[in-house]
């Protein structure tokens, strides 16, 4: 296949992956739109640039070359920028300039001294600057994501570097005087228009495999945490209790938990009102979160009260987890409108018995713990029997 027809089957190629894009677009959630637009709009950039590179023999080179890798160029750079945004990194000004710059250069090197050669260089060099950018956001902005889609987009990226950079390899070696990308007969000229016509399909189809893997996490996310305090919420909490105490069982480990309550946290809502309560709220929350250990997981229940699962703890340990717990809450006073105030919690304790049947058993018998603190004198610790 000669390599106009190649071109003009990577613009249709590209368009219609547009076009895909531009359908799904308005179903994505509000904070990857604008990431997917960048990738739409470089993706038709990509399709533009395609189409001059076809025609170029119908348009002096002076004008049709720089215009078509103008469009190439920006079109890989809002690659960059459309994974910099995904991943909520700024996309700053300057990441153009290479664009601008290789315009300029390729205009000098079709419409003043013409070389070809000249032109591949600096088309491959903002190229390569622009997908290793991508590359490179993909492979450091994961934040622990384990996404396939992502492995698969960065090798994309990296491959297609690759390719452009043997590109440009061979046409300094070569040096192919007064020839031009489309001609006929280089394997290399048939071959860029089809990588340029599978790749922004790939490229799109893992993109959108990105979103989805995103959309799930976030549900994920939402589904398992509780709103107010970003600890794990109740569901989460007891279909963890469940696994823990199963494996406790299998084990022969030991478990323990406590159900943390907040003292008098009705008078605060009271005192300073509801808003002021959700902060103090987030306030316990963060203390809890920031004296539990290892593998502790701290979790709202509900309202003002809090269970912590230990990690293979012996009851004694349990009790003196529970009161570091009971004295890193009282240590930090909350600050309501500008005065500190100090919050206490009262804490029952309850590790893993026989005759514990289920998780539920042993919650009870942590909340039986929590009322003889509360009796007690609150600002306390119980252990259950
Ligand atoms: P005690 O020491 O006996 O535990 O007293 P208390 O006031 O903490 O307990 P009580 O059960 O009487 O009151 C709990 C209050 O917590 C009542 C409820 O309005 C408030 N509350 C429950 N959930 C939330 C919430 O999400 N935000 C706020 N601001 N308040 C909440
Ligand atoms: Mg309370
Ligand atoms: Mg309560």
């Amino acid at each position: 296949m000669d390599p106009v027809t190649c071109f003009v089957i990577a613009t249709l190629m590209t368009l219609l992956n547009g076009a895909i894009l531009g359908l799904v677009h308005r179903d994505l959630p509000e904070a990857l739109r604008p990431s997917a637009i960048d990738w739409r709009v470089s993706t038709l950039l990509m399709a533009g640039g395609s189409t001059f590179l076809a025609v170029q023999k119908l348009a002096p080179a002076g004008f049709i070359l720089p215009l078509a890798n103008a469009l190439l160029m920006l079109g890989a750079t809002g690659y960059w920028r459309a994974v910099r945004r995904f991943y909520g990194r700024p996309a700053s000004r300057w990441m153009v300039v290479p664009a601008l710059v290789g315009t300029i250069g390729i205009y000098w090197f079709s419409a003043h001294s013409p070389n070809l050669v000249a032109r591949v260089v600096i088309a491959s060099v903002v190229w390569s600057i622009a997908l290793l950018g991508a590359a490179w956001t993909l492979h450091t902005a994961g934040d622990g994501e384990r996404a396939i889609s992502r492995r698969v987009l960065e090798g994309i990226f990296v491959v297609m570097t690759c390719f452009m950079l043997l590109r440009c390899a061979y046409f300094v070696i070569a040096n192919p005087a007064g020839a031009s990308v489309v001609d006929k007969g280089s394997w290399i000229n048939a071959l860029t228009p089809m990588l340029a016509a599978v790749m922004p399909v790939i490229g799109t189809t893992a993109f959108l495999l990105l979103c989805s893997e995103r959309i799930r996490r976030e549900w994920e996310r939402a589904a398992s945490t509780d709103y107010l305090t970003g600890l794990a919420n109740r569901r989460t909490l007891n279909a963890e209790g469940d696994r823990r105490l199963e494996q406790a069982r299998a084990h022969a480990d030991r478990l323990a938990i406590a159900v943390v309550d907040v003292d008098h946290f009705k008078s605060i809502n009271d005192r300073y009102g509801h808003d002021v309560g959700d902060l103090a709220l987030k306030h316990v929350a963060s203390r809890l979160q920031s004296a539990c250990r290892g593998k502790d997981l701290p979790a709202r229940q509900g309202g003002e009260e809090f269970v912590i699962l230990f990690d293979r703890i012996e009851p004694a340990q349990a009790i003196a987890a529970g009161e570091r717990i009971r004295a890193a809450v009282e240590a930090m006073p909350f600050v309501a409108e500008g005065a500190e105030k100090t919050i206490t919690v009262s804490i029952g304790v309850a590790a893993l018995a026989d005759t514990d049947k289920s998780f539920d058993d042993l919650l009870r018998r942590a909340d039986h713990a929590l009322y003889a603190a509360k009796s007690g004198g609150r600002n306390r610790v119980e252990l259950a029997e």
